[in-house]
């Protein structure tokens, strides 16, 4: 259970507590509760009734009861002779026969002195078949005597009314029979609070060190001449066949800021499913190459570097960028070409998926590096990402670090933004480029596919085009062809005259490009894919979306998939088919696409239906990241840790870091991705 150290059995806490800690004279107990009691045994017998049973009779000066096992030991029948006292304790039922306990734990305490009772709730803690209850409880109660609880923050730092830490622990192992239980249940006992604090707290020192840390590296400043009109950037402006939108504008300058200055630029640009970041990744590009710097792109996937940077390259290559390709499908001596451009400064702009900052890739001058859904990164990865960047400086700058733009369409709501993405600065193009009408979602079960069938060839008709998403199933890829093989078969079959098309993952890239060119040429009218097509595919002519199972999709990938249509001045349709029961967060999800397009919304949406761990992709350490405090919930007290972490590091070295090691450990590092 990653209880290793004291501290960690200290810090895992009982889920409820049982009150052992008074007797219950018989005859006040009521049905439903559950209770403790002594009473002496008056007979025992083994009856055979609809089955075999034994059953025990006690009393005590108020009344009797009677003990019911269902599962014995024979020897057991012995342990409950007449006349034996015990300590009873079970879940009171209350029938024709008057109060009776099934299954109770027992305990003899026949013998001189009878054993005194508990003082404190008794914990029950989260347990396993291989660590039960009773041994957790005898581990966690010795290692709260060990454990290295003392204070590490000085008193007057503290938020007021709050328990020391040890004063905090032990009272919520063994809380005295009188507390409110509501308020252990809530957390908001001041016990709680001090926990949640104290989390909170080493949460935000491990962001402030990352932040200062960052602050010492070194990039190569990528500044411009502003009023030369001859710069690639001006150029480029001149060239696109459209004007930014003041959402474009303001974020440029919030980057072109960053990268003018000598520490490495660490920042997200988040923005709806179709808000034109591309553009702005442009112009960041065109930026460092008027400064004399490299600039690499990447994105996750193959298809989608292809795709997503076609537009960009098509952007800047007439203007005269010299771009390498760097793909897994470019191999042997094309790949050597381009290596050697990109080593020798030649080419200025790296196109590709990760295999641009693979090993044997050097940049002459590698000034920034764009990546392209970054959400669709994990942590592990970022922070992989992040380790290659610093190795991959220019030859004569030993110590710099090339600046790092990353893109999302996926935004992250401000509460995360808050505590695990502090050492982020955020940037987010909030407005849609003009014209664009918002996507209608309707919700179908799947025995309405005819209805939308008829719906695809009216779209077909009207010159318009049609994507339709089959699952990825992901146990296995061959189901997954198939149900896309099969679908494509039904579809051209419905629609005779109409080119339809299939894409999936198991497809050569040249088959690929060859599908996509028909597709956004306008010669194919129906496109069926699997997920390949999520990210970064833009044809404005698709007007209608079908996502085939949208129940096994993400919240996020749902919008994705979504932001394929609704590019163009038709009025597009995105059609969820499902297929009945569904989950309660499969209906979560499907209600909240039904209900916004807001890509914000959505992602507070998605955070709520999956918890922040998940959320951020950090699931594979199976460590929830906050275990104790709550994001929404205590908002009051990350703002006091907030404050409080850049003046403990300042005053307070030591404990600042005393403070990380005990709460975080390794997980500190997820915080820096
Ligand atoms: P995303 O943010 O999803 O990556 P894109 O960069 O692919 O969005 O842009 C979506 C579409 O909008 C593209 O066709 C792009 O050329 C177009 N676009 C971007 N900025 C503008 C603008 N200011 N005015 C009009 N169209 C724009
Ligand atoms: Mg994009």
């Amino acid at each position: 259970m990653g209880l290793e150290r004291d501290v960690d059995l200290a810090l895992h806490l009982p889920l409820r507590y049982e009150d052992e800690t008074r007797i219950v004279p018989i005859d006040a107990l009521h049905d439903g509760d559950t209770a403790q009691v002594e009473a002496e045994v008056v007979h025992a017998r083994v009856e055979q009734r609809q089955r075999r049973q034994l059953l025990v009779r006690v009393r005590d000066a108020s009344g009797e009861l009677l003990l019911r096992f269902l599962h014995f030991y024979p020897s057991q029948q012995r342990t409950y002779e007449a006349g034996r006292r015990l300590r009873i304790r079970g879940e009171v039922r209350v029938g024709l026969l008057g109060r009776e306990m099934v299954h109770p734990v027992t305990k003899v305490i026949d013998g001189a002195a009878a054993q005194p009772l508990p003082t404190a709730l008794t914990p029950v803690y989260p347990a396993s078949a291989a660590l039960p209850q009773a041994y957790l409880r005898k581990a966690i109660a010795s290692a709260l005597q060990r454990a290295a609880l003392h204070e590490l923050l000085p008193p007057q730092l503290l938020p007021s009314g709050l328990p020391s830490l040890r004063e905090a622990l032990l009272f919520l192992h063994h809380p005295p029979p009188d507390v409110p239980l509501a308020t252990l249940e809530d957390r908001s006992h001041p016990a709680w609070q001090r926990l949640k604090f104290d989390e909170l707290l080493a949460q935000q020192l491990a962001q402030a060190d990352a932040r200062a840390r960052r602050a010492l590296l070194r990039a190569p400043p990528l500044r411009i001449d502003e009023a030369a009109p001859a710069t690639l950037t001006a150029r480029l402006l001149q060239a696109l066949p459209f004007a930014l939108t003041a959402a474009q504008h303001r974020v440029s300058a919030e980057i072109a800021a960053d990268l003018a200055l000598t520490q490495p630029m660490h920042r997200l640009l988040q923005g709806d499913v179709g808000s034109g970041k591309t553009v702005v990744a442009a112009l960041a590009a065109a930026r460092s190459i008027d400064a004399g710097w490299q600039c690499a792109l990447m994105a996750p996937t193959e298809i989608l570097a292809e795709q997503h940077f076609r537009k960009l390259i098509g952007w800047l290559e007439p203007l005269g960028v010299q771009v390498a390709w760097l793909t897994g499908s470019r191999k042997g001596r094309a790949r050597k070409a381009m290596l050697a451009a990109l080593a020798s400064g030649e080419a200025m702009l790296a196109v590709g998926t990760h295999a641009v900052i693979q090993d044997d890739v050097q940049f002459a001058r590698l000034g920034l590096a764009i990546v392209d859904e970054q959400h669709r990164f994990g942590v592990a990865q970022r922070l992989a990402l992040r380790g290659k960047l610093a190795a991959q400086t220019g030859s004569d700058e030993a110590a710099q670090e090339p600046h790092l733009l990353m893109m999302s369409a996926t935004p992250i709501p401000r509460t995360l933004a808050m505590t695990y993405y502090a050492d982020l600065a955020i940037s987010t193009l909030d407005e849609l480029p003009p014209g664009r009408t918002p996507v209608v979602t309707k919700l179908f079960a799947d025995n309405r596919r005819e209805q939308v069938v008829a719906r695809i060839r009216d779209e077909v008709v009207q010159g318009r085009q049609v994507y339709w998403v089959c699952p990825l199933v992901e146990e296995s890829e061959h189901v997954d062809l198939q149900n896309a093989t099969e679908t494509h078969a039904q579809l051209s079959a419905a629609l005779p005259g109409v080119m339809v098309g299939l894409l999936h993952g198991r497809m050569a890239a040249a088959e690929k490009a060859a599908v996509m060119s028909l597709f956004s040429g306008g010669q194919m009218g129906v496109l069926v894919a699997t997920t390949v097509i999520e990210v970064g595919v833009d044809v404005p002519n698709a007007s209608l979306m079908v996502v085939e199972h949208a129940e096994r999709f993400g919240l996020a990938q749902l919008h994705q998939l979504r932001g394929r249509v609704g590019r163009g001045a038709a009025a597009s349709v995105c059609v969820l088919l499902y297929t009945p029961p569904l989950s309660d967060t499969g209906k979560a999800r499907l209600k909240a696409m039904s209900e916004t397009t807001d890509g914000f919304e959505i992602a507070r949406r998605d955070l709520d239906i999956r918890g922040p761990g998940e959320f951020m992709g950090a699931r594979q350490s199976g460590d929830a990241l906050l275990r104790f405090a709550d994001l929404q919930g205590d908002d009051e007290l990350l703002q006091q840790a907030r404050e409080l972490a850049p003046r403990l590091w300042r005053d307070e070295p030591a404990v600042a870091q005393a403070m990380v090691d005990r709460w975080l450990r390794d997980r500190a590092a997820y915080l820096k991705a």
